[in-house]
């Protein structure tokens, strides 16, 4: 289900990072260590109360080296483009400038809700800073501290009020949502179409729930499917979208309503820096995962090269080691086929639950064959284990002390429920917890 999106806005320095770091909080588990995805975040999920819905921190996307009033515009279109709620943050120590007057006439035209957000006021005693504020139009101004975590309730209160009803129901449950990632050029659209104009495919075509995405049903082999497009959005023209931060926001959007992710790489072009981090992203949210090398057409395809070239991704994307390849053409249809399969593969594995006897009998085993590790002295022990949720599949290890859990155990454990369900094409997750 689609969720409500708030957009930052606000000059340099008014603390729209710091807002949005406190937001979105930190969700550190063991796996997410996982070496070698770093990300500076633009878009993240964040929760207050009952409600979950994603931010935008707009600062984040670098637009070019305009000047400021330039640059804030352009963040201004974004937020309005993308967000359901835009929060306007202020320096409270600085009144009002030329550049927030700038975005405010630009907020205005837009009809989307606008909350404004004083920062810096730290103490009670700076809160008469506010009132100068109501001058801009947007309604009372919320004086908040984000170093502080001061006044982000009320905030937030505010916000939520803003958000639409989603009147999308839950997606189905039995149709699998995928989207195409990967740099310009890797042949995202031209997939899409070969796979839309594939015989037995019934198309149906329909505006997406947000305007920035065609979704597209297709039912194959007696399966559901929706294609999240983002790639036919591109040419809208503006000149923020050109930028790479802004396709890597559209991309995330993507990938948080999907179920399966396919990452595109270019057989011509070999593997790029930009198709790691892409590619990342997938792997951070959880998604299922399948690694699509396309234009197999330009390669001399045959079984040598196509190892040579799976052991390439092998090695540059050590973190996908789960994801299946997929190697293919959209142009001619060379291997079209096999590409419907890997994604309900996927996409089954992604749902999978394993019964707890069995899984701790998986566990068990594993113990045996490779002793808990000890750290000062003290051994880990394992007392058992159960899955606590899918997509992606999680599971929580009950242990006597979660520090002793090293992340090379973690991963062995993982590779063990691996071997014995089968977990192809989806990351797991495992968390250590203390038994109570
Ligand atoms: P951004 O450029 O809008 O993302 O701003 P940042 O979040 O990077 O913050 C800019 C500076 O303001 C940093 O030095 C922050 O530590 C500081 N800052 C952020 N929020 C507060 C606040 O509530 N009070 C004070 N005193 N400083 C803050
Ligand atoms: P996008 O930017 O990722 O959506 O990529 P496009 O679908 O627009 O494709 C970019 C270019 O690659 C176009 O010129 C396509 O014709 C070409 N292309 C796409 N798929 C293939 C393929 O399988 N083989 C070959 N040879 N060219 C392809």
């Amino acid at each position: 289900m689609r969720k409500s999106v708030v957009a930052i806005v606000g000059r340099p320095n008014v603390g729209k990072s710091t807002i949005f770091n406190r937001l979105v909080g930190e969700r550190i588990s063991i796996v997410e260590d996982t070496p070698g995805v770093t990300r500076d975040r633009i878009y993240a999920e964040a929760e207050w109360l009952t409600t979950t819905f994603n931010v935008i921190d707009t600062g984040g996307i670098e637009l070019s080296d305009e000047p400021l009033l330039v640059q804030m515009r352009q963040q201004a279109e974004v937020a309005i483009n993308e967000s359901d709620v835009i929060v306007f943050l202020l320096n409270g120590r600085e009144g009002i400038t030329a550049a927030d007057e700038e975005v405010a006439k630009i907020l205005y035209k837009s009809n989307k809700p606008v909350v404004i957000g004083i920062n810096k006021i730290d103490n009670p005693e700076m809160r008469d800073h506010i009132y100068e504020y109501y001058a801009l139009g947007f309604g009372e101004p919320h004086p908040i501290s984000g170093a502080h975590g001061l006044g982000l309730g009320d905030l937030l209160d505010t916000v939520v009020g803003y958000f639409p009803e989603m009147d999308d129901q839950d997606p189905d449950e039995d149709t699998i949502y995928f989207s195409l990632i990967g740099r310009p050029n890797v042949g995202k659209s031209s997939l899409v179409n070969s796979l839309l104009n594939e015989e037995r495919v019934i198309v149906s075509e329909q505006e997406g729930t947000t305007r920035d995405a065609i979704d597209t049903h297709l039912n194959k082999d007696d399966q559901e499917f929706v294609i999240i497009d983002t790639a036919g959005m591109r040419k809208r023209g503006k000149v923020y979208e050109a930028t790479e931060k802004y396709s890597v926001l559209r991309a995330l959007k993507a990938i948080e309503r999907s179920d399966v992710v396919l990452v595109l790489l270019d057989a011509e072009t070999g593997i790029r820096e930009q198709d790691k981090k892409i590619a990342g992203y997938a792997h951070d949210a959880g998604r299922g995962i399948i690694i699509v090398v396309n234009k197999w057409d330009t390669v001399d395809a045959n079984e040598k090269t196509m190892k040579e070239f799976e052991d390439k991704v092998r090695k540059q994307f050590q973190y996908l080691d789960y994801a299946p390849i997929v190697f293919l053409s959209a142009k001619t249809k060379k291997r079209m086929h096999t590409l419907i399969p890997a994604i309900k593969t996927a996409s089954e594995n992604h749902t999978k639950r394993v019964p707890t006897n069995v899984l701790n009998d998986v566990i068990m085993d594993a113990l045996a064959m490779n002793p808990t590790p000890t750290l000062k002295g003290k051994r880990l022990k394992v007392l058992y284990a159960t899955q606590v949720a899918v997509k992606p599949p999680s599971f929580v290890v009950f242990v006597n002390d979660p520090d002793l859990m090293h992340f090379s155990y973690s991963r062995f454990l993982e590779n063990r429920i691996r071997d014995a369900f089968g977990f192809i094409g989806t990351p797991i997750k495992i968390f250590a917890r203390k038994r109570q």
